[in-house]
């Protein structure tokens, strides 16, 4: 049998075992249903558009009652909707520059602050993972980019250096952008490695984390579908996903939508978990 990620199992007893909220661990945790309107519904495909013949009315009402005990056991909620509404979600997207006038757009699912920065912390260093039960809730507030599905798109979790990787003994951010993969249901693709071992982006100015960056990334090889989403556990100034964004558009064209420039049919989006001062 394949063992199970500790992580996983975390998530599985915080979801569907301890109804308590994860965060104040006092109130009963409110499924995201019942949270707030911009969280993206499970839906079973198929479902919406079945002729009516008879026996696809029945086959449509049986759909139905699996599509609703679908959500229900999908969404059995992770905080209590007092903690819920005491985080600010989806800061207004900021943009940064992939090439002269082409920018992108960060879209971040809370602020890199208080609770969620003290949960990022001991997640990443700490590897303290009954944190990862909040940071999965921010995740699911994330708007799946429009027209994104699994045949069509997939995530790049911002790479981390094989000599960081080894020195922490896990990758956060490949962990949480499983957990976004496993939402939106679109994969995950590998196909961009760093290459460099340079010093942490912690505390350096924002021209010092571009020229630190440039060539930081390699293609290992060309994605099979046009959109691409990047996803970074957390965006400051935006350099780590600018420089990405430039590789992808230096190599294929990659921009985002709605840009007046040939994007060669690729389009790019760009997420974060939270957005704020390290
Ligand atoms: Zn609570």
């Amino acid at each position: 049998m394949r063992r199970l990620a500790p992580y996983q199992t975390g998530l599985w007893l915080a979801e569907y075992m301890d109804m308590r909220c994860q965060l104040c661990r006092i109130y009963r945790s409110t499924p995201q249903s019942q949270l707030l309107h911009h969280q993206t519904q499970f839906r079973l495909d198929n479902i919406t558009n079945v002729p009516p013949t008879r026996t696809a009315l029945k086959q449509h009402s049986f759909l139905t009652n699996i599509r609703n005990q679908a959500n229900s056991y999908l969404s059995s909620g992770l905080l209590c909707a007092h903690c819920h509404n005491d985080i600010t979600w989806l800061p207004r997207p900021f943009e940064v520059d992939i090439a002269p006038s082409i920018s992108l757009s960060i879209q971040a699912s809370t602020y890199y602050e208080y609770p969620i920065r003290q949960a990022i912390r001991a997640f990443k260093h700490q590897e303290d993972m009954t944190k990862l039960p909040l940071l999965l809730h921010a995740i699911r507030q994330l708007p799946r980019p429009h027209g994104c599905h699994r045949n069509n798109s997939v995530i790049v979790a911002m790479p981390t250096t094989s000599q960081r990787l080894v020195k922490r003994g896990f990758d956060p951010v490949s962990i949480l952008s499983a957990q976004l993969s496993k939402h939106w249901q679109i994969p995950v693709w590998q196909g961009i490695e760093r290459i460099d071992d340079t010093v942490s982006q912690q505390g350096l100015s924002r021209a010092e984390r571009l020229s630190n960056l440039d060539n930081a990334f390699a293609l290992i090889e060309k994605p099979a579908v046009k959109r691409i989403i990047l996803f970074d556990d957390v965006a400051t100034t935006g350099a780590s996903l600018q420089a990405l964004g430039r590789t992808l558009h230096s190599s294929f064209g990659v921009a985002p939508l709605d840009q007046h420039q040939p994007s060669h049919g690729y389009h790019l989006f760009a997420y974060a978990l939270a957005h704020g001062n390290q």
